[in-house]
């Protein structure tokens, strides 16, 4: 097994387990119940209709999800819902959908929204940089919106919500495609719910969408088939060719969630063990270590942060390589340090991050110029 997978700390597409890498290595030659490789395993066959079967299944049973929802695998990414939930929801609507705008990915919703029909934005974090999230009292949501839409976890950013947002009487429709199957979220109190996979359930090509049945009953006519909701449930996901191979993974990353760890509980603890030691770190580094995110807005996938310098970020970036640990560049557009601790990235990777940690900074010390020079660089933002 390539070691450098272990320490993979990557935003997107990101780790994952060891054990669903192997047996996807297995499939790419021949997978055992069809004596086929898996890239040339025709999506009309038997097995495959099996695979999106459990699949299915293994997303309800992990989400506690009741009968009353369809669960999709489409192809487009994030980016496509972007588009595909405003088509279906917004068109010819005279009430705003709301949006919260949180940070770059919800940032990315908005606009396309708009092609489509009003929008209100709830509530914009942009004047604070997205250092925070609104709290309860900050955000009111109309009864009259056809939906309102936000982002669980801004990836870019590292905030995430602990709370479901909106009211109960309008659809709540949530991009949770950097923390989806990383803990329980009450999945029955969201009419929609997209997530594709590359971040945290396996690899680039397909996307979640779970959504209510109720929904599907009254979309507009003459929407293209591809992105019409209804026509893809009725096809069970398998209306034209799809990815059949990323679908497969992300069936064996579920399998590993149920069987080797236990479910979504008992994720969610890891998760939060894993945080709380980067956070811990960060909190007792006598902001050697500046963490992006108000703390109780932090994110449990994504802990961005900054060193006193952008000089010092690319100088802890560089020895955190030749140390072998990968992916910790931020976002390209806000630059510092994130490091993405999906649900396959382990405790012990964890651990070994926060040493390096450590003993970067007991060799590392910042004079009182480092401190003004930062301090002019993220006010100037
Ligand atoms: C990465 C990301 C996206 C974009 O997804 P694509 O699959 O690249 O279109 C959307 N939303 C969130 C929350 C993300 O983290």
């Amino acid at each position: 097994m390539n070691p450098n997978n272990l320490l993979n700390f990557s935003g997107g597409p990101g780790a994952l387990p060891e054990s669903v890498l192997l047996q996807a290595q297995e499939s790419i030659i021949s997978v055992s119940e069809v004596g086929l490789s898996i890239l040339g395993i025709s999506h009309r066959s038997d097995w495959f209709a099996a695979v999106i079967a459990e699949l299915e299944t293994n997303i309800c049973n992990l989400l506690g999800l009741s009968k009353e929802y369809h669960v999709l695998f489409l192809q487009g990414g994030g980016t496509q819902q972007f588009s595909m939930v405003p088509m279906a929801l917004l068109r010819g609507k005279t009430s705003p959908a709301e949006y919260l705008h949180t940070g770059y990915w919800s940032g990315k919703a908005i606009p396309e929204a708009r092609k489509e029909g009003p929008v209100r934005v709830v509530w914009n974090g942009e004047d604070n940089g997205f250092h925070h999230l609104p709290s309860d009292e900050e955000l009111s949501f109309s009864p009259d919106a056809p939906y309102i839409h936000y982002v669980s976890n801004e990836t870019v950013e590292g905030l995430q919500f602990h709370r479901v947002l909106g009211r109960d009487d309008v659809p709540r429709i949530c991009d949770m495609s950097s923390d989806f199957l990383s803990m329980p979220c009450e999945a029955d109190r969201f009419s929609l719910i997209y997530a594709h996979a590359q971040k945290n359930i396996g690899p680039a090509g397909v996307t979640v969408v779970i959504i209510r049945d109720e929904l599907l009953r009254d979309l507009p006519d003459n929407l293209p088939s591809f992105m019409d909701y209804r026509i893809q449930a009725d096809a069970h996901s398998n209306f034209n060719t799809p990815p059949v191979f990323a679908i497969y993974v992300t069936l064996l990353v579920t399998r590993w969630l149920i069987n080797d760890i236990g479910g979504l509980s008992r994720m969610h603890e890891i998760n939060r063990s894993k945080a709380e030691l980067i956070y811990g770190l960060l909190d007792r580094s006598d902001a050697f270590y500046r963490g992006r995110a108000e703390s109780r807005d932090r994110s449990m996938m994504n802990v961005a942060f900054n060193l006193a310098t952008p000089e010092m970020d690319s100088q802890f970036l560089k020895e955190a390589v030749a140390a072998g640990l990968f992916g910790l560049s931020g976002h390209r557009t806000i630059g510092g340090i994130r490091a993405s601790i999906y649900d396959a990235v382990t405790f012990p990777a964890v651990e070994k991050l926060v040493d390096f940690m450590e003993d970067y900074k007991s060799r590392h010390t910042v004079g009182p110029h480092a401190s003004r020079a930062y301090y002019r660089h993220s006010t100037a933002q």
